[in-house]
């Protein structure tokens, strides 16, 4: 097993902190490599029989495959492709069509924007009698009832990192003979998920964060085994259809999971993510889990004695924190934008969180010291009220 931190797995930039890991992870060292020799020697060199020859077709449920031991899912039960938005409507719409007397799908105001937007546009589409139902996350067990088609939360909170328990959720929505979609874009990669065990129907995510697959990696989607051969696919792509090649006029769904494919895989995102998955091979999930854990409960100390005009956002119990740690700060924008300039990369969330990310792989007791001390400097001399760290950017 990888012994933690392994921070020569990846390129970061000398000098620099990076708690961003949750947001974007950082560039694996093999992946510049690799990505230039499929340029060079598969685009470049095969051209269109790249497709055959470097097996560009099946890549998608290879990739699927390394990555489903990660998130407690068997071989064959994931598929890689599109956004992780595209896939939250992807299932929601196989968990709708699963229940078709139910109208309702519940979920909470901790959810990420996307996922609910992305509910709501679909449930509009299907008619006036559909409804989404925000509750507030210490709500969503008591919600559950026989009017609900699907439960489809978030297991992480963005901002908070507060952790449902997802078996109980899943227990108790099954119990109501509701249907779970979790999002695992906070958790795959970040702590241990036992999706098979859990029974639940759906999970899908995101590879560009914990994962390291690189801006704009493609998602995933998981579909419980029993149910693949019968779930059907809204989002009917010809690479979903049983024989993509026989061009018929008529859709019929894949065999398995291949039929949760859409279109044309991206081919270079997949290679790098492909890549970037090879070290996941020698990861104990438990093991990175008790780091994060102590790391996390370090800075927590750290920042609470340095910085009392700080207070902690992130629940303080570590077995409700996923692998985050948030903090509200009323200047928190400015502060972050000071922080990042000297060279600790966390994030801002509206309206007032500061979020840091602690990704054991290249995080150790050393950074999270420095950058706590750093913190301190930019909050007790308000070194954040500079002019130019007011300045909002597009990305925050
Ligand atoms: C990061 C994140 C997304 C992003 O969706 P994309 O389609 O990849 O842009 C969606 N949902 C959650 C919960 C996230 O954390």
């Amino acid at each position: 097993m990888l012994k933690l931190p392994a921070a020569e797995l990846f390129e970061i930039p000398d000098e620099t902190i990076y708690l961003d890991g949750n947001s974007l992870g950082p560039l694996p060292s093999g992946v510049t490599a690799k990505l230039g020799a499929m340029l060079r020697d598969e685009w470049g060199e095969m051209l269109i029989t790249g497709w055959n020859n470097a097996h560009w077709m099946e890549q998608p449920a290879r990739v699927a495959d390394m990555l489903a031991p990660i998130i407690g899912a068997p071989a064959g039960s994931v598929m890689m492709g599109d956004t992780l938005s595209i896939k939250v409507y992807q299932a929601l719409a196989a968990a709708l069509n699963m229940r078709p007397q139910r109208r309702v799908v519940l979920s909470d105001t901790g959810n990420f924007p996307t996922d609910l937007y992305m509910a709501d546009g679909l449930l509009k589409m299907l008619g006036e009698e559909y409804e989404l139902r925000v509750v507030d996350p210490s709500q969503v067990i008591e919600s559950i009832n026989s009017e609900i088609a699907a439960v489809m939360l978030t297991q992480v909170d963005y901002r908070t990192g507060k952790l449902y328990d997802m078996q109980q959720v899943t227990d108790a929505a099954h119990a109501a003979d509701a249907v779970t979609i979790w999002d695992l874009a906070h958790s795959a990669g970040a702590i241990p998920v036992e999706l098979e065990a859990c029974k639940t129907e759906f999970a899908v995510g995101c590879t560009y964060k914990y994962l390291n697959g690189g801006p704009g990696a493609p998602a995933f989607i998981y579909v419980r085994p029993d149910l693949i051969d019968s779930v059907q696919p809204a989002l009917a792509g010809w690479l979903g259809h049983e024989a993509p090649f026989a061009f018929d006029l008529d859709y019929r769904p894949g065999t398995g999971i291949e039929r949760m494919r859409v279109g044309t895989p991206p081919v270079m995102q997949m290679t790098a993510l492909e890549e970037s998955l090879q070290m996941w091979k020698n990861i104990d999930m438990g093991q990175l889990r008790e780091r994060s854990i102590e790391l996390s409960e370090l800075f927590i100390r750290e920042v609470e004695n340095r910085c009392p005009q700080l207070q902690l956002a992130s629940p303080r119990d570590p077995q409700e924190r996923g692998s985050q740690v948030s903090f509200r700060f009323e200047h928190g924008y400015a502060a972050m934008q000071a922080l990042i300039d000297h060279g600790v990369i966390g994030d801002f969330r509206a309206p007032d969180i500061m979020r840091f990310g602690i990704t054991p792989l290249y995080i150790g007791e050393r950074e999270i010291q420095r950058a706590a001390s750093i913190l301190q400097d930019i909050i007790s001399n308000e070194i954040w009220r500079a002019e130019k760290y007011q300045v909002r950017s597009r990305v925050t």
